[in-house]
């Protein structure tokens, strides 16, 4: 049987203009986005996982139960990315990977409901989010600087549709369409894992924290008091904040190109494929969202840098609680029709 795919949020016009305020200067990132407290009661930690840096930052009365709290987050990392991860050769995604187009591969519910909420994001985005983007992507390595030659993407482009990944959800089971289909999550896990950490907080009493895993970010509750101000990130000043916004018991997202990249001939060569074309997506330099949920604030993130400011801005608009801040490859800032905006607005 297929899944019907459905949109995964409903659509309502009422916003609340919310003020976002432009950090002009030198403020660096970390001391931006957390602006660490000296009590003894805050806990925080940075590990690395899923290629990138994990940190859990939280308040809690007892110290060893905020410590407990926090080493129970970084598990609970590591557990999903034993599962989700296209490195590990025998995790589950790479099971489906290898044999879901000969077979259907039971894929668990975890996994087999964030693959469904990956497909739903699909139609959404009308193809712009699209998890077997990865048939391409997996010929990218920017530390070795590199990338699929020209004959390449055009034979592995025609693996890329979301359409060709059926569900069977009587059986929880994933099959391709396709030899040669690759599915990655890479667009979307990082939010499902700090949502997931938000909530191990949660269910342990904890009620102010972040957990962040790179450019995605689950807040729980607010700073005791005032709210987490979250950095974006100046896309070509690596280190100073173009924009913070204010966010409590909110997600947010950024999608840059200057994560995994590399140059070559004046071509950013980076890691967000336009799936209708096979190559990095350009003119967008980093799409931050946020809103309540920090897994479909991650997809959303990459499809708002895949569209481009138009589209994405437009798609934006029609998701009630979401709300988008562009940067375009002129440093020019779009912000969505919830967001007031500040003065000054350029980055270049
Ligand atoms: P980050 O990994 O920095 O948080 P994103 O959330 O934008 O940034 O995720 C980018 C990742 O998404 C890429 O590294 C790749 O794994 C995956 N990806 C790239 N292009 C697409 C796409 N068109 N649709 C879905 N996932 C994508
Ligand atoms: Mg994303």
């Amino acid at each position: 049987m297929t899944t019907q795919s459905t949109s995964p949020v409903s659509s309502n016009d009422s916003k609340h203009k919310r003020l976002v305020r432009l950090t002009l200067g030198t403020v660096l990132v970390a001391i931006s986005m957390i602006s660490r407290p000296s009590y003894a009661e805050w806990f925080g930690e940075a590990e690395a996982h899923m290629g990138t840096e994990v940190s859990v930052y939280l308040w809690h009365d007892d110290a060893e139960k905020g410590q407990q709290a926090v080493d129970a987050v970084f598990a609970e990392v590591a557990r999903l990315d034993q599962m989700m991860s296209t490195y590990i050769e025998d995790s589950l995604i790479s099971s489906v990977n290898r044999d879901a187009a000969k077979h259907p591969v039971a894929a668990g519910d975890e996994l087999f409901q964030l693959v469904e909420r990956s497909l739903d994001i699909s139609v959404l985005t009308r193809g712009a989010f699209d998890i077997t983007y990865d048939s391409v992507g997996q010929h990218y390595d920017f530390r070795s600087r590199a990338r699929p030659d020209l004959q390449t993407v055009e034979s592995e482009r025609e693996n890329i549709d979301y359409r060709y990944v059926q569900l069977d959800k009587a059986a929880n089971s994933i099959s391709f369409l396709k030899k040669g289909v690759r599915i990655n999550l890479g667009g979307i896990a990082k939010g499902y894992v700090v949502e997931r950490g938000v909530d191990l907080l949660r269910q342990r009493g904890v009620q102010n924290a972040i957990v962040t895993a790179g450019g995605d970010s689950r807040l729980l509750g607010d700073r005791r008091g005032r709210p987490w101000m979250d950095g974006i990130r100046d896309p070509r000043n690596d280190g100073q904040v173009a924009i913070s916004v204010p966010l409590t018991d909110e997600a947010i997202s950024t999608s840059g190109d200057y994560e995994r990249y590399f140059d070559e001939d004046g071509v950013r060569y980076h890691h967000i494929i336009k799936p209708s074309t096979g190559v990095p997506a350009s003119g967008v330099h980093s799409a931050t969202v946020f809103g309540p949920d920090a897994v479909l604030s991650d997809a959303l993130s990459t499809s708002v840098f895949v569209m481009g400011v138009d589209r994405g801005l437009t798609l934006i608009g029609t998701l009630p609680d979401y709300e988008s801040i562009v940067i375009d490859a002129d440093g020019r800032v779009y912000y969505s029709d919830g967001l007031q905006q500040p003065a000054a607005e350029n980055f270049e």
